[in-house]
């Protein structure tokens, strides 16, 4: 639940990048005819980014580097399985129809077919990766069966003696009956929130049955509690609620067995002893499913805070399960940009200065803020969760007690925030949506940084601070836990971005940097980021219900001081902040009451704030915000391909180098890594 999607951040970004691009991101040799943008279709972009001074890593680096990368790339298949039971039959049979299809490519109907093709991938499932709404293909169900019939009955996943009808009778509904499986991630309380979703983390059980089931594990006083669920599949055997665990034997044993083949391998080259131990107790959890085993894991991750290549590699966020108990399988693997981890051992160095300082109250605060390590880091591969659409910052682990006795971990994107930086300038979105010409230039010479600084923030102390009150449970916040945790985060950046404290510590020029944040979130939060959503529909997606409750909440508390403008210019509605120091105060408040929410476990008044500002649009400005929006041409949403790393061998199969290529075909490599990271059946 510590994590920042790309995605997310992506309406602050085009604001944001209309400027230079971040001082402290050195401009990778050759970037700038270096062709960012690889494709382009429906709500998406696809970017590739490059690896800055890869070729000045030790051998030994690449060399794990690229065995780390394997192990990211061969878990892809879960992720597809986890995220809905019949995406790897879809997937396969998309693969199938474009590798062999014998008719008429260059039709209309072929193209649509190919956007299809494109956005299921993207989403790694026929469900769109950020509002969870099934995509409606843009062909007809004939369509679709004359080009399974097209095609060669070999490249299809037909079953033991199936036949291609066969494969169409199963596939029409799945793929066209919009109410069938029309929710990946159901958020609304108003029905069974496990039933009415169609992700594949529970089968045949309701949300009663998997609460009382939970409910009856373990022992609501333990101070260590391990993780439950996160591992498993929840079904009914004989009548009984039971777990399928994830391990090598069990449910998708095939391709973790992959995962530890290469994570062996990557064991025997790690950067230090720590790391290599780390290592060890990942292949056993892999292989027993052992969630003590993996806190015993994370508590050594979390300690191992120097070498220069790190990576994550597991079953982690756990956004996709309606109750936030089972993780999706992820792995990104990276390496240390030493310039700009500078920036953030400020703040890291004063991390308990933040904390006393706060406005939460004194009781919820931290005494003692450990080990928050925080570094900006370049990403060498992104894999199952994580691809292609990337985060750009990542805290972890995730369990509570751990981070608090062990620390976290904090790192920041470079290279990927910079692929979105350059490939973002000139889109027109600040001069569309700013209020006035000070606001331009304001966010034209600040924002980056100060886009830069509340990541840091939001990543290194925001969900790192605070601490629950004796006998919570962590999952008391239920569907509500990961807004309000993510809106927790947020504020403790809005917070400090205006604090004097950050000037004296020479990270900012002046006040005019928490300025501009202020500019760019408020307008994001009130007005820009509905673009993403569909006419009619709520924001269900945490990050955008964190920034929407926050804004509307600020702006109907500062109503009556009118700290915050809406302001109506030729039919067009901008904001504009009238009093920066008393929306800070706002803020402030607001971080002290989610605080309090979550440090009492308050369901109730977590669900209001999130119900009363975070969830409704008003549909007169969404229809404004849409056609302003659509002018502009621009896509809400960014993924990346990934570099391909190949081993460069001498005569006797030893590594020397690991050279790197920079792809620039989307489709092609999602065929390649249908061919090459395929290890599990359809069905699992
Ligand atoms: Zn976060």
């Amino acid at each position: 639940m510590k994590k920042c999607l790309t995605i997310a951040t992506v309406t602050i970004m085009y604001i944001v990048m209309t400027g230079s691009c971040r001082s402290s991101i050195k401009e990778a040799p050759g970037s700038s005819d270096f062709n960012y943008q690889v494709d382009r279709f429906e709500d998406i972009r696809v970017l590739k980014y490059q690896l800055p001074d890869f070729n000045s890593l030790s051998l030994k680096e690449k060399e794990f580097i690229y065995y780390l990368s394997e192990a990211a790339l061969c878990g892809r298949d879960i992720q597809w399985d986890q995220n809905f039971k019949y995406n790897l039959l879809v997937r396969k049979t998309i693969e199938g129809i474009l590798s062999t299809y014998k008719g008429d490519k260059n039709s209309e109907e072929y193209k649509t077919f190919i956007t299809y093709a494109k956005v299921v991938f993207f989403a790694n499932g026929i469900h769109h990766h950020y509002s969870n709404d099934k995509f409606i293909p843009g062909f007809s169900s004939e369509y679709f069966a004359s080009l399974v019939n097209g095609s060669d009955d070999s490249s299809l996943p037909l079953a033991e003696g199936e036949k291609k009808s066969g494969l169409i009778e199963k596939l029409t509904p799945i793929l066209f009956d919009n109410k069938l499986y029309a929710k990946k991630v159901n958020g609304s309380d108003s029905e069974d929130i496990i039933t009415s979703s169609a992700v594949n983390f529970y089968e045949g059980v309701t949300k009663k049955e998997v609460t009382d089931y939970y409910a009856s594990l373990g022992d609501p006083s333990d101070p260590t509690p391990v993780s439950w669920g996160l591992n498993t599949k929840v079904v009914k055997q004989g009548g009984k609620v039971t777990e399928i665990p994830y391990h090598s034997g069990g449910m998708y044993g095939p391709a973790i067995d992959k995962i530890v083949y290469w994570l062996d391998k990557a064991r025997q080259v790690a950067m230090s002893e720590a790391q290599a131990k780390a290592l060890g107790l990942l292949i056993e959890y892999y292989k027993t499913g052992n969630l003590k085993t993996w806190d015993e894991y994370n508590v050594l991750w979390a300690g191992d805070t120097e070498d220069p290549v790190d990576y994550i590699n597991g079953f982690i966020e756990t956004y996709n399960d309606p109750l936030g108990m089972k993780a999706n399988w992820e792995s990104i693997v990276e390496y240390r940009d030493i310039e700009a981890t500078k920036r953030t051992a400020i703040i890291t160095a004063n991390a308990q200065w933040f904390e006393d300082n706060s406005p939460v109250n004194p009781a919820y605060r931290k005494e003692k803020v450990t080990g928050i390590a925080a570094s900006v880091i370049n990403v060498a591969m992104l894999g199952g969760d994580s691809y292609p659409a990337s985060p750009l910052g990542v805290n972890l682990p995730n369990a509570d007690w751990i981070r608090e006795k062990a620390g976290s971990k904090s790192v920041s994107l470079a290279n990927i925030t910079n692929a979105i930086d350059i490939a973002s300038q000139g889109s027109g979105m600040l001069e569309e949506f700013a209020y006035d010409q000070q606001e331009i230039d304001r966010a034209k010479k600040y924002a980056s940084l100060a886009s830069a600084l509340h990541t840091d923030f939001h990543e290194c102390i925001g969900h790192a601070s605070g601490k629950l009150a004796k006998g919570t449970d962590p999952n008391a916040l239920q569907n509500y836990g990961s807004a309000l945790e993510e809106a927790r985060a947020d504020l403790f950046a809005l917070y400090y971005l205006l604090d004097k404290k950050i000037v004296s510590l020479g990270l900012v020029p002046s006040e005019e940097v928490g300025k501009a944040e202020y500019d760019n979130f408020i307008r994001n939060g009130l007005l820009t980021q509905i673009v993403r959503i569909k006419p009619g529909k709520n924001i269900e997606q945490a990050h955008m219900r964190d920034r929407a409750a926050i804004a509307h909440w600020v702006y109907e508390k500062g109503k009556d001081e009118n700290v915050i403008e809406l302001v109506k210019r030729d039919n067009k509605t901008f904001i504009k902040i009238n009093d920066y120091q008393k929306l800070r105060k706002l803020f402030g408040t607001l971080l002290s009451e989610i605080q309090r929410i979550k440090s009492e476990g308050d369901y109730e008044a977590g669900k209001a704030l999130i119900e009363n500002y975070g969830v409704k649009i008003d549909p007169a400005l969404h229809n404004e915000m849409l056609e302003r929006y659509s002018r502009l041409n621009l896509a809400p949403y960014t993924g990346f391909v990934n570099p391909v790393l190949t081993p460069v061998t001498d005569g006797n199969g030893t590594i020397t180098d690991i050279k790197v290529d920079y792809c620039s075909d989307y489709l092609g490599q999602m065929m390649e890594y249908g061919k090459k990271y395929a290890f599990l059946p359809v069905i699992n």
